[in-house]
């Protein structure tokens, strides 16, 4: 019987053929997303009804989905987050569950300063204005020995806190698991996340969405920031609350804030597009030439692996023995 695989991400392969050629290599059937946006689950469904393994992006992987693939043997998350995946469905049919988690580090981490830079000084308001044949001048804040606040110091966050060596800034860390090593390398300090929102210029996320981080960013934390403080989410939308974050700008508790993620994407609702003090942009933080094709390649080879009986790279949940070993990995990474 042909193995299937279905592939969503509709980046897959975009700047090279060579994540898709490893595949056909392989002689396996790949049914890849037609549309022009994440699927349905009732679209997802029907495509992996009868498929052996599925590389997916941010489209949602729910119970149903995987309860009606009998031959779903991995689901290959092309990325980091494996919040949109349902963990503990996949483990009780004894699916494995991989990602792709340092390929797209630097990626992440070069937009999330972008950001900053981007909000600080107002860049796109800027350029839409003389676009508009206007010559107008914007205010901005500097990013250049300021305090920021990075919230959650694994890959992304460390690989900021590094960039941001080269601004003079002085770093505050949160994380449920401090790295002295890192602290010291960046000449940052850990505090308690009370104290980055009252102190911090700039505030950084890069946690996880677990029970523990959704909503993390509510209106109380928000009305703890400094007037002039500038948000930038380029983690998972889920953990800053949009409707309270919405408020805070219109209402003056901070200064401007940078999202990447949404709660819901694409986005719905005007609220946060038709605020001046906003940069957003479509969950790009990975879209870069280089990370899309080792996400690709790498999301591959991890089905490849499990499909030959083999350990895949990067396991985030695997209830399955392989070669005579048992495997567990960390939900949350
Ligand atoms: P990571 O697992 O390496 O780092 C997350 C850090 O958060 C860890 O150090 C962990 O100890 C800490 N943490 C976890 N739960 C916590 C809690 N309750 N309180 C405090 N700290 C906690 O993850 P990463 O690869 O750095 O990714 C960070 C985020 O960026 C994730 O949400 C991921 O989904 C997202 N991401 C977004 C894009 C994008 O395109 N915008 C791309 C890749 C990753």
């Amino acid at each position: 019987m042909t193995i299937k695989v279905v592939v969503t991400p509709r980046s897959f392969a975009a700047t090279s053929p060579l994540p898709l050629k490893v595949l056909e290599e392989r002689g396996y059937s790949i049914v890849r997303n037609q549309l022009e946006r994440p699927l349905e689950v009732d679209e997802l469904l029907e495509l992996v009804r009868d498929a052996d393994a599925l590389i997916v992006g941010i489209d949602k992987v729910t119970r149903k989905i995987i309860e009606n693939a009998p031959r779903l043997q991995v689901i290959s998350k092309y990325g980091v987050g494996v919040d949109n995946i349902d963990l503990e469905a996949a483990a009780e049919k004894g699916i494995i569950v991989t990602n792709t988690p340092d390929v797209n580090t630097e990626a992440v981490a070069d937009l999330a300063v972008g950001l900053m830079l981007a909000a600080a000084r107002r860049i796109p308001q800027a350029d839409a204005s003389m676009r508009q044949g206007q010559w107008k001048k914007f205010m901005g804040m500097s990013l250049f020995g300021k305090t920021v606040g990075i919230l959650g110091t694994g890959r992304i966050g460390r690989a900021v806190a590094r960039r941001l060596l080269g601004f003079s800034t002085k770093l505050l860390l949160y994380d449920v698991c401090p790295d002295p090593s890192l602290a010291a390398e960046v000449r940052g300090e850990y505090v308690g996340l009370e104290q980055i929102l009252r102190e911090a210029d700039y505030i950084s996320v890069h946690l996880p969405l677990v029970p523990e981080t959704r909503n993390l960013i509510g209106e109380a934390e928000l009305r703890l920031m400094k007037p002039n403080a500038v948000l930038i989410n380029t983690s998972r939308g889920g953990i800053v609350e949009e409707k309270a974050l919405a408020r805070a700008l219109r209402e003056g508790w901070i200064r401007a804030a940078a999202l990447d993620v949404y709660a819901e994407e694409p986005l719905r609702g005007r609220e946060l597009l038709d605020l001046e003090t906003t940069v957003l942009t479509p969950h790009i933080g990975a879209y870069t030439e280089e990370a899309v094709m080792r996400m690709g390649l790498e999301a591959a080879e991890n089905v490849i692996s499990v499909l030959e009986g083999r350990r895949p790279k990067n396991v985030v949940s695997c209830y399955r023995t392989h070669e005579g070993e048992a495997n567990g990995g960390s939900a949350s990474r």
